[in-house]
C-alpha cells in the first residue's frame, strides 16, 4: 500500500530515492559547482500536506506519487549570490520546457533579475503566479518522468549549439529583457533602439553581415523566437549571458575624450590644487597622461 503519511514513512523505514531525471539534474549542477539539495528537511516532511521533496508527495501530478522516488530538487545560488543570480538558468528551464526538450517539469519556483518570486507551472498549460519561495530554483518533475532518462544529458548551462547557417555569423539574443548582439566570441548589450536599428537593416536587406534570425514571415520554432516586446523581430533561444563575456556597448566610442570646457570646469573647481598659471593645455596633457605633473 502506497505511503501518504510522515508516520507511515517512519514506520516504512524511512526509503527515499532520486527520481532518475532528478539524479541526473544533481549530477548536471552539482559538475557546475552548485549546490543542490533534493531530499525534504524536517519542515518539508511535516508540512501540510507534504510536498514534492517527500518520498510520500500527496501533491504529485499527473499520476499518483511513485513511492518512495523523490521529485524536486533546490538548486541553490553560488557563493551567497541571491536567487536572482539565477534567473538565467531559470530562464533557459523554462526554455527548454516550452521547447520540447525538458519534457519532465512540473513546475518551477524562481527569482527574476529583479527579485521578484515567481511560480510557473504546467499543470497542465503554463501560467505564472506570484511566489515566496525565494532564494533558490525549486524544480518538481511529474510522475510519468520518475524512472525515465530523458534528462540525462541535458544542460541549461551548455552553450548554444552552432548556428547552422552559415550566414548567421552574428545574431540577437534576449535575456532578463536585455538585447545582446552576439557573435562567437563576444555579447554586446544594445538598447532596444540598436536592436531595432539592426531588424530594420536586416529585413531591408542592407547587405549586413548580422543574420538576425527572421525575415518577413518568420515564426517562432525551436531555434529562435519573438522578442518580449515584439520590436526587434526574433531572437536566438536558450541563450543567456552565461554563454561567454557580455560586453557593455559603448556607442562606438573608443576613445575617452576631455573638452577645453570640461577641463576649464575642472579647473575652477580645482583652483586651490592647481598651480597658478597653469594653462587649460597644461591640465588636459596632464589629465591625457602627455605631461607629467612638476612640483
Ligand atoms: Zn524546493
Amino acid at each position: 500500500m502506497a505511503v501518504t503519511t510522515y508516520a507511515g514513512w517512519i514506520a516504512d523505514g524511512k526509503p527515499a530515492r532520486q527520481a532518475q531525471p532528478i539524479a541526473d539534474m544533481v549530477t548536471m549542477f552539482e559538475g557546475h559547482g552548485f549546490v543542490v539539495y533534493w531530499m525534504g528537511n524536517q519542515a518539508h516532511l511535516t508540512a501540510t500536506p507534504p510536498e514534492d521533496h517527500c518520498p510520500f508527495s500527496n501533491t504529485p501530478w499527473p499520476g499518483a506519487q511513485p513511492y518512495p522516488y523523490v521529485l524536486a530538487l533546490d538548486l541553490m545560488p553560488k557563493g551567497g549570490a541571491g536567487g536572482a543570480s539565477l534567473a538565467p538558468i531559470a530562464r533557459k528551464i523554462i526554455a527548454d520546457k516550452r521547447s520540447g526538450n525538458a519534457p519532465w517539469v512540473k513546475y518551477l519556483n524562481w527569482t527574476d533579475e529583479s527579485g521578484h518570486v515567481w511560480h510557473t507551472k504546467w499543470q497542465p498549460t503554463e501560467a505564472t503566479t506570484a511566489s515566496t519561495d525565494a532564494g533558490h530554483i525549486h524544480l518538481s518533475i511529474r510522475t510519468d518522468y520518475a524512472t525515465s532518462n530523458a534528462a540525462h544529458g541535458w544542460d541549461p548551462l551548455a552553450p548554444p549549439t552552432p548556428i547552422e547557417d552559415a550566414m548567421a555569423n552574428q545574431f540577437l539574443a534576449e535575456a532578463g529583457g536585455q538585447y545582446y548582439l552576439c557573435s562567437g566570441d563576444k555579447s554586446v548589450k544594445i538598447s532596444p533602439a540598436r536592436a531595432n536599428t539592426l531588424a530594420y537593416l536586416h529585413a531591408e536587406g542592407s547587405g549586413s553581415a548580422i543574420d538576425l534570425g527572421h525575415s518577413p514571415g518568420y515564426v517562432n520554432n525551436l531555434e529562435w523566437e519573438s522578442t518580449q516586446d515584439g520590436r526587434a523581430g526574433m531572437v536566438r533561444k536558450g541563450w543567456t549571458p552565461n554563454f561567454g563575456p557580455a560586453v557593455e556597448d559603448n556607442g562606438g566610442v573608443t576613445t575617452a575624450t576631455i573638452t577645453d570646457a570640461q577641463v576649464t570646469q575642472l579647473a575652477t573647481e580645482l583652483a586651490p590644487q592647481i598651480k597658478a598659471g597653469a594653462s587649460v593645455a597644461d591640465i588636459k596633457a596632464i589629465i591625457n597622461g602627455t605631461k607629467l605633473v612638476t612640483a
